[in-house]
């Protein structure tokens, strides 16, 4: 097939804050270099014009994006020190923080904020409108954004340097042929590649096996988050407010946690975060998420408020220990998929603003120097070595594997870190090693007798006004993909969904989804029950290419602009 090339220099993948900070920073420091170089001010030779270009498969800078958020501003103030003067958008400064401990019917209120969770000083944002701010100041300052471009592909020369990338296909219909608006994807061509993807990003999981970055290092461990916007009637959870809470509905094996953040407007935002390193095969964290909002405490704010929006995406919670390396010839990691979330904090805004500038700092020395191997590009993990990146990660290094011994154990070493600054002595070691997919037992060996799987959410029932099915959730997703196209969920063996997986899991894709993209349906002729995968559901949160036992399942970009628009989210 014939394929377009382009010729860049720098191209970024992924629209997020990190790569959106690099690509701003990276812009800026070309310029003011040349300007420098031109006013005599400085030895060496201009750069001239560099093309920088970041790609997003979303329809819109922020259509993917779905956060929280409370921002820990440090690193957008050394992006752009006036970033309030110049009109970021934000929602409302932090006015006020509780934590709170939920039994089934009461909520108890810490007398102390746990220092993690104090958020003075701190913003509510919401990042979809965020990134969509940033991403005008990178046009402004010369950089290309291109939506609707999904990296599909990473390209290698003939030493598996990383020589750009190939963005998706557009127009081939559900058979594999091609429509009358058939337009192949086009070979990106940079010096430095930069991987922006979020979690799980399916070009991170493509590259890091190819060249195998993880090794050495403990396996991602992941959450996912479920959020709902909500109007409510009155000023009743002012902008600013925050709450956190721990309990229920999650049992104390279970990680699990809510928030619930104040906008302007009488929007609140909340949501529900399940680890994916659950043991129950019949958990479904969206059923969580609506246990979650029954809670008395939750019931009466919600009371007489209107549900605007739905999301639902996997948070990259591994740490310090799960960073895999971080460059490779041509190519730079930044963000969440470079395991850079706080954990302990549910914060990773600000690493990943942060690490972006780090990568833009890094090419820029490229650039002058010529040279984009791994070697120069190898700056880029000493310059996050050295970062206040590390510092924190490196404190929190144990916050999460230490719930796998339970809630209360979690918490007791949450609090330890403080004075231990991170070390665990080895306790938590085997904890680590165990990716999510395998944490998860079989119905048998779970305690489940018979094959009923809808018994652990006998008695929820979604009323349509405070809980509701996933069906009408996705609905407040805005979720868009044209049908006729390949599913982008590569589902490895069908046959192991009608046999083994039935029999010994009972089927958890339909569970841990949380937009009913999977389905099992009766197979007439065969007698069983087979997978009918909803592909045009899908939300990108990326839970089943992480949760499935049997790691069959692939999630692939689908063809640009489909997906969720989390406008406002
Ligand atoms: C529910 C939830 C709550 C959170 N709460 C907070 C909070 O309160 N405070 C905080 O600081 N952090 C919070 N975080 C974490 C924070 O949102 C992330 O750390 C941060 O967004 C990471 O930025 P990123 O740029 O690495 O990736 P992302 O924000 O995930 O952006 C990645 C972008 O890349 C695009 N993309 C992915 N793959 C491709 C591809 N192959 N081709 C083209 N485009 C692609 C995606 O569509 C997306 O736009 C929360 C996260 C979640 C999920």
């Amino acid at each position: 097939m014939e394929r377009e090339s382009l010729e860049m220099d720098v191209v970024f993948v992924g629209a997020g804050p990190a790569n959106l900070s690099g690509a701003l920073h990276l812009a800026r420091l070309v310029a003011r270099h040349d300007e420098e170089v031109a006013a005599g001010k400085k030895q060496g030779e201009p750069l001239g014009e560099i093309q920088i270009g970041v790609i997003e498969k979303g329809a819109y800078v922020g259509a993917h994006i779905l956060s929280g958020a409370v921002m820990d501003p440090k690193a957008l103030r050394e992006l752009i020190p006036d970033f309030e003067g110049q009109g970021a958008p934000l929602e409302s400064p932090v006015t006020n923080d509780s934590f709170l401990y939920l039994t089934k019917s009461r909520a108890i209120k810490s007398p102390i904020t746990p220092p993690p969770l104090k958020n003075h000083g701190y913003y509510v944002v919401s990042l979809n409108k965020l990134v969509a701010w940033l991403g005008e100041k990178c046009e402004e300052a010369g950089v290309n954004i291109f939506p609707e471009f999904p990296g599909a592909e990473m390209l290698y020369d003939e030493r598996d340097a990383v020589v750009g990338v190939r963005t998706g296909d557009k127009g081939i219909d559900k058979e594999g042929h091609r429509k009358a608006n058939f337009e192949p994807g086009v070979d990106l061509l940079a010096k430095v590649t930069v991987l922006g993807e979020g979690p799980r990003g399916s070009l991170t999981k493509q590259l890091s096996q190819r060249l195998n970055l993880n090794e050495g290092r403990e396996p991602q461990v992941y959450s996912i988050g479920i959020k709902e916007l909500w109007e409510l009637p009155d000023d009743r959870y002012p902008a600013g407010s925050v709450t956190h809470t721990l309990g229920y509905p999650s049992d104390a094996q279970t990680y699990g946690g809510g928030w619930i953040y104040g906008l302007r407007n009488h929007v609140v935002n909340l949501g529900y975060v399940t680890g994916l390193d659950y043991r129950d095969p019949l958990l479904d964290p969206h059923a969580e998420f609506q246990r979650f909002k029954q809670h008395p405490f939750l019931a009466k704010l919600l009371e007489g408020g209107k549900l605007l929006r739905y999301g639902a995406k996997t948070i990259a919670a591994g740490g310090y220990f799960s960073m895999p390396r971080l460059y490779a010839d041509g190519v730079l990691l930044v963000g969440d998929c470079a395991s850079f979330l706080n954990a302990q904090r549910i914060k990773g805004i600000h690493t990943a603003i942060k690490s972006g500038m780090l990568a833009a700092e890094t090419i820029f020395d490229a650039l002058v120097a010529k040279d984009f191997s791994a070697r120069q590009l190898s700056g880029y993990a000493r310059r996050v070595e050295e970062s206040w990146i590390m510092k924190e990660l490196r404190g929190v290094r144990n916050f999460h594997a230490a719930f796998s011994r339970g809630r209360w154990l979690g918490l007791a070493n949450a609090g330890l870190q403080f004075v231990t600054g991170g070390r665990a002595w080895g306790l938590f070691d085997r904890a680590r090693a165990e990716p999510g997919h395998e944490v998860m037992r079989k119905l048998t060996e779970y305690g489940y007798r018979g094959d009923d799987i809808t018994q652990r959410y006998e008695g929820l029932r979604f009323d349509g006004k405070l809980t509701f099915d996933k069906l009408t959730d996705v609905y407040h997703a805005a979720v868009g993909h044209d049908e006729d196209q390949p599913a982008h969920l590569h589902v490895l063996d069908t046959d192991i969904c009608s046999t083994r997986c039935a029999e010994e899991f009972g089927n958890p894709c339909q569970r841990f989804c949380p937009a009913a993209v999977y389905e099992m349906v009766e197979d007439g002729a065969a007698g069983r029950r087979k997978l009918q995968i909803n592909f045009s559901n899908c939300v990108h949160c990326k839970t089943c290419d992480i949760m499935d036992p049997y790691q069959i399942i692939n999630w692939v970009t689908p063809e640009g602009g489909g997906g969720p628009d989390y406008k406002g989210m």
